[in-house]
């Protein structure tokens, strides 16, 4: 592995409050009337894609946006649900821009770009009004102003929320804006179409190859540049809180046509899932973090204590957040109670069948603010709780355990969230960009909208008058090639005629990344899955089943691509993980911690983004180094205590 691409990641000089505001002007502009002359490729319609494809619409470009749903209003980001951060400081509770970046960047454990947080924070405030004036209904006091409350790693209340259902509400918003778009005719909407590759003509991004999920048909779509808008990659685990489709094949054929993929082992594990309850279960159900805001976490304090948790008096039961961190209780950030309750699990204090679980309990709440309030707050919550576990929340205390939730990893990005590839642009959770080594709750939504509506609309246009892309046709032979490869991988997926499924497959590359590279990991854990992984990858290539035939509508063909692209961005990530001597954030080396068990991280050696090239099939891939520096926050050991 050697240090070969030197990385610009273009960050405004001077003060870091006028950073943007210069990037702006410094920008070239397209003349309004030359707009519509070029076309962009949105791929993907989540809130990060919608957004963008709308605001684009808007400014006049020629959009096509593409998923793989058979409507943008299904694009993951409909789940979310607690809510999402801005700095408004309606509460007057000592909230500001400078504080929400400030607590960004300690949340992310110093591995985030200090530029990109500070504009992120600047941009929260925007959002909520943008997304007010769309109509999106969030929570309102008596008096009439939004409504906040608090998430893990903050001590300010700056979660604007709609229920437990923020997602599907600022979702909504998008959508109707998109649509919008589709109506004016500046934006055409292709659903159930998959991008399987990227064409690269001339080192620019100039295009996509994609298949219809319904006919089987494959097309090429080329344009002036390409946005990736496609989401996490969590479901690498297979058992996830992620929607069942969500993968990584965009942004992994992105990285084998020259992208470079920025700190793939920076997963998040989210304390607060419904735990696992047998085998052959096939996704995880989150409750909101926000149910943390008015929630005590405990177990019993003594071991084999079988009692039902209400039998069980206060004197016996220990809240351990509370306990190891007075000052931010059960509100620790997420990295940090998902170890925690691992910790307390593997000390045999667990609840629940399996003894991996530990109490979420409300009856507090309940008895001092009334059913009806907390109804109001969670009652979407409680009631998908209920159904799943066939208990009711309100009486008896919730069981609760980590699960893998969200990816920091992604495609590098500049501060114009440019990829390594020109033309090529990764909005969301689909980039690195803003959370470090851990996101803080409800600051996905904010990113994914402040790329969408806030940053792409400015940052296009700069590229677009300065690269002034030339003319392209789909005869071109870059465009045939990929076509030509996109239809040979497809055919050789179906040739192997083996015995197993791409979900076997999958389920087994899963618990190996679980075990070796998830809440926590070793050296030898991580040389171990490497192994693993390569040996599965070799055993899929010639044991897969995939019935039927690609001029079709196939699910297990599509779920095979995808599975084929995790067996191999498995094996980065634990590349990845290896290499990382520290732990930092949701990256927790059991070799790195202080006496108290917290990560101890290593800023002399490790301080900077890991940005990983692909260097062709079998071969190591080739690692960069963007140097992150603190000019504003200085890096300290973080202390939630
Ligand atoms: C259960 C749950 C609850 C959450 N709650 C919160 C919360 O309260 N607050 C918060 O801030 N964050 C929350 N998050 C995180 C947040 O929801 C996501 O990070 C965010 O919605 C991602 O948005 P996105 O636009 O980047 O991607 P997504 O919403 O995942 O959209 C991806 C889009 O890309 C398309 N796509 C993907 N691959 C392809 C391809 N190859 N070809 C064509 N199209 C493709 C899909 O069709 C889809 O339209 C939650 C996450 C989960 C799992």
């Amino acid at each position: 592995m050697t240090d070969t691409i030197k990385l610009d990641a273009r960050i405004p000089s001077g003060p870091i409050e006028q950073g943007w505001d210069k990037a702006r002007f410094e920008m070239k502009l397209v003349n309004p009337a030359n707009k519509r002359r070029h076309t962009v490729l949105v791929v993907g319609s989540g809130l990060a894609g919608a957004s963008a494809s709308a605001s684009l619409g808007e400014l006049g470009y020629n959009v096509k946006c593409f998923c793989f749903q058979d409507s943008p209003r299904r694009a993951h980001s409909i789940a979310a649900q607690g809510g999402i951060n801005a700095a408004k400081n309606y509460p007057n509770d000592g909230d500001s821009v400078y504080r929400l970046f400030y607590d960004t960047v300690k949340g992310g454990d110093f591995r985030a770009r200090e530029a990109n947080v500070y504009r992120l924070a600047q941009n929260s405030v925007h959002i909520i009004d943008q997304c007010v004036a769309q109509g999106v209904p969030f929570a309102r006091e008596y008096g009439g102003l939004l409504e906040n409350r608090s998430f893990g790693g903050t001590q300010v209340s700056r979660t604007f929320y709609a229920r437990g259902q923020t997602g599907q509400q600022l979702l909504l918003g998008a959508y109707q804006a998109l649509e919008r778009q589709v109506d004016a005719g500046t934006v055409t909407m292709y659903p159930r179409s998959e991008m399987l590759d990227l064409i690269v003509i001339d080192g620019q991004a100039r295009g996509i190859v994609v298949r219809n999920l319904v006919t089987g048909e494959l097309s090429v779509h080329l344009a002036d540049a390409v946005i990736l808008a496609t989401g996490g990659y969590g479901n690498v685990y297979y058992l996830s809180t992620n929607a069942k489709g969500s993968n990584a094949t965009a942004i992994w054929r992105a990285y084998k046509r020259g992208a470079l993929f920025a700190n793939p082992c920076f997963t998040q594990i989210h304390p607060t899932c419904i735990p696992v309850s047998g085998e052959y279960q096939s996704k995880l159900t989150l409750m909101s973090e926000s149910l943390r805001n008015d929630g005590r976490i405990w177990v019993p304090k003594q071991h084999g204590d079988k009692r039902p948790p209400n039998e069980i008096p206060e004197e016996d039961r220990d809240y351990y957040l509370e306990r190891r961190y007075p000052s931010f209780g059960n509100l620790v950030p997420r990295d940090v109670a998902s170890r925690n309750a691992k910790a307390i699990c593997d000390q045999g204090l667990g609840v629940g069948e399996t003894g991996l679980g530990v109490y979420l309990d409300l009856s507090e709440a309940i008895d001092r603010f009334g059913i009806e309030t907390i109804r109001e707050r969670y009652g979407n919550l409680f009631d998908m709780y209920q159904r799943i576990t066939d208990e009711d929340p309100y009486e008896t205390p919730m069981r609760i355990y980590p699960a893998i939730h969200y990816t920091m990893g992604g495609l590098w990005v500049d501060y114009q969230l440019q990829s390594t590839v020109p033309g090529l642009f990764v909005l969301g959770e689909a980039n690195f960009s803003d959370h470090g080594s851990n996101r803080l709750g409800a600051s996905a939504m904010m990113q994914g909208l402040s790329d969408g509506y806030f940053i792409i609309p400015y940052t296009i246009g700069d590229y677009l008058a300065t690269a002034k892309p030339a003319k392209v046709t789909p005869s071109h032979p870059e465009a045939q090639a990929a076509l030509a490869s996109t239809r040979r991988g497809i055919e050789k997926l179906l040739g192997i005629k083996g015995k197993r499924s791409a979900d076997s497959f999958h389920r087994e590359l899963g618990r190996i990344i679980w075990d070796c590279c998830g809440m926590s990991r070793s050296a030898a854990g991580l040389k171990e899955a490497i192994d693993r992984i390569r040996t599965l990858r070799e055993e899929f290539w010639q044991n897969l089943m995939v019935p039927g035939w690609s001029s079709d509508l196939n699910q297990p063909l599509e779920r095979a691509g995808r599975v084929a692209d995790f067996l191999e961005l498995g094996e980065l990530m634990c590349i990845d993980a290896l290499d990382r001597n520290e732990s930092c954030g949701g990256h927790f080396r059991e070799e790195y911690q202080t006496p108290d068990g917290e990560p101890q991280r290593d800023d002399e050696h490790y301080s900077h983004v890991a940005a990983w090239a692909y260097t062709g099939p079998d071969n190591p891939p080739e690692l960069s180094k963007e140097p992150l520096q603190f000019n504003y926050v200085h890096p300290s050991q973080r202390s939630y205590k």
